[in-house]
């Protein structure tokens, strides 16, 4: 058993992988014995992920506001706290707040065997982010 207190640093986003500002907390760090990725990530109004995929697939699970998620192909979908998203494994997608709220979601994820939880691809663009649903 192992105790981490609530003293670990909130990091920022790095801007490769994210467009806006986006914080991240730990929840779950991979070791040896478990491939178990997981974070808080907390989106400010308009931040969003660029189009990534993940090598095992990810589960998101919308905490606290109003967000947006889509794979490549599909539509813009609107997701508020309760919901959960599951990405396939190689599916290309990217998920954020919607414009005007904040978005927070627990992200959870299996690295490969190599310790990798992403590839990252291109920015999502404005135009692209813009064709979101309204929020009602
Ligand atoms: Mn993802």
């Amino acid at each position: 058993m192992e105790v981490t207190r609530n003293s670990v640093e909130t990091t920022a986003g790095p801007s490769d992988w994210f467009t806006g500002s986006v914080y991240l907390d730990t929840v779950a760090t991979p070791s040896e014995r478990s491939r178990l990725s997981a974070s808080s990530v907390h989106f400010t109004p308009g931040a969003r992920t660029a189009w990534h995929t993940h090598p095992n697939g990810q589960t998101i699970y919308v905490m606290e506001g109003i967000g947006l998620a889509q794979r490549r192909g599909g539509p813009i979908e609107v997701i508020r706290p309760g919901d959960r998203v599951f990405f396939e494994p190689g599916e290309d997608h990217w998920h954020g707040a919607a414009p005007i709220r904040f978005m927070t979601h627990l992200a959870m994820l299996e690295v490969d065997d190599e310790g990798n939880p992403a590839t990252w691809g291109d920015h999502v663009s404005d135009e692209e982010y813009g064709a979101a649903p309204p929020i009602d």
